[in-house]
């Protein structure tokens, strides 16, 4: 599959050029240059499939035929070797769960699937590769995790001091090996900002092969549509309409979700569940798209102020906004009312929520207002005790840790301090 820039101006690309680069040379987004609905058969016995091989058949065309057959088919079974279960809430309301992998947060799957690709790109070559990602909590754990150990990959991670969670902390600081942790002082668009700024320098470019693993990069982004696959193969017998509320950020996770639905997938509605940081709740009632630097908020993994993918969602909808907005509602909650949902959810369900999790709860609860016979499937996007101190304010019993919080909640934090882009075009030079 080729990709083409959404910026329109850089040529179009290989399926391993897009991965490599990250970005176009235009600074643009790649997007697949063709999208081919798969045979309705494939979702009408969808069931009978297993994960690995919905997952196999539904990214194959994105993908080939630079990684042959066989490889794409490891790849998709490594990275899913863990389990994706659909817990039932009320009559109306579903959880898929997506922190059973390693760092107990759904970005395990596109860093894990992103990492296997690059290796495979880069078995051959002499000259490294340095990842850099800016980490608003999940992603920095998901893709140390996910590259440790991977031959011919650096990865430099850069997170907002004192703005993530003890346990994501340690998850991307206590690796080693391949991996580095920088601590910035200042916010995670401080973070993002002196990433894209380093994508930019030629001084840096000129020297080194460099790329990103946010969502930005395709190998990441586009294996998050086996979500709802996974989601409609354990729901579809049941329900007749399936809406899903993605509990949203960067945008990443919601537009693979309309990659799925164009694929053929039979998803009803999707709804953008967002924090304080609401820059799409308030562009579907506007029409005017207004970015506005992130505030912090408890559900951290969703403090996007200008959220990466949603040019890709607007290309996906060719930049009409009705059409879009038939198709996705959102709406934002505040940090009480996401403290009181947890509590809610406990209370009438006994299930124990996260706080991104509950924020897409209360997503559904607002679509199923006006629409009440559909059935809503909000993502739990990351495990409760990797946000704890939020959690146990409000459920008050014990939360046993799962064992790969307990695996590295007593190591010891190595990250170097940075506070400004020279220090960090310093520390890339250096190394
Ligand atoms: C990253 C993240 C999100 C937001 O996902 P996007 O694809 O950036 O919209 C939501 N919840 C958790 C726990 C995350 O880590």
């Amino acid at each position: 599959m080729n990709y083409y820039s959404l910026n329109h101006t850089a040529p179009n690309t290989t399926f391993e050029n897009a991965v490599i680069k990250g970005l176009a040379p235009d600074r643009g987004l790649y997007f697949p240059e063709t999208i081919t609905a798969l045979d309705p058969c494939f979702f009408e016995t969808i069931e009978t499939l297993s994960n690995k091989e919905i997952a196999y058949e539904a990214i194959k065309q994105f993908i080939s035929p630079e990684i042959p057959e066989a490889i794409l088919k490891e790849i998709v079974s490594e990275t899913l070797s863990f389990e994706f279960p659909i817990i039932k809430l009320t009559d109306s309301i579903s959880t898929l769960e997506l922190f059973h992998g390693p760092t107990m947060a759904f970005k395990d799957v596109g860093a894990r699937f992103m990492a296997r690709c690059l290796g495979y790109f880069n078995k051959n070559n002499s000259s490294e590769v340095t990842v850099l990602v800016a980490t608003s909590g999940d992603t920095g754990g998901a893709v140390a995790n996910g590259f440790f150990g991977v031959k011919g990959v650096r990865v430099v991670i850069l997170y907002p001091s004192g703005k993530v969670s003890n346990v994501q902390e340690k998850q991307l600081t206590t690796l080693g090996q391949n991996i580095t942790a920088l601590e910035v002082e200042g916010t995670f668009d401080d973070c993002q900002d002196m990433v894209k700024k380093a994508f930019l320098d030629y001084e840096l470019t000129s020297k080194m092969q460099l790329t990103s693993a946010n969502s930005i990069n395709v190998a990441r982004w586009l294996p998050q549509l086996f979500y709802f696959m996974f989601a409609y193969k354990q729901l579809k017998n049941k329900y007749k309409d399936i809406v899903f509320s993605v509990p949203s950020g960067n945008f990443g996770n919601v537009c693979a979700g309309m990659i799925a639905q164009k694929l053929g997938l039979p998803i009803k509605h999707f709804i953008a569940s967002n924090n304080d940081n609401n820059v799409v709740t308030r562009y579907l009632k506007s029409a005017d798209y207004k970015p506005k630097p992130s505030v912090q908020t408890v559900s951290n993994a969703m403090d996007v102020g200008n959220p990466s993918n949603f040019i890709r969602i607007q290309a996906i909808y060719n930049n009409d906004f009705e059409s879009l907005k038939s198709n996705l509602s959102s709406y934002s909650f505040s940090d009480k009312e996401t403290k009181e949902a947890l509590n809610e959810i406990y209370k009438t369900t006994g299930y124990i929520a996260d706080p991104h999790g509950a924020v897409g709860y209360l997503g559904s609860k607002s679509y199923l207002k006006t629409n009440p016979d559909v059935h809503c499937v909000f993502f739990e996007t990351a495990h409760p005790t990797k946000f704890l101190d939020v959690v146990k304010e409000v459920v008050t019993v014990d939360i046993p840790l799962p064992k790969q919080i307990k695996a590295v909640i007593d190591k010891v934090k190595v990250a170097t301090q940075i506070n400004n882009y020279l220090e960090f075009k310093a520390f890339l030079t250096e190394i």
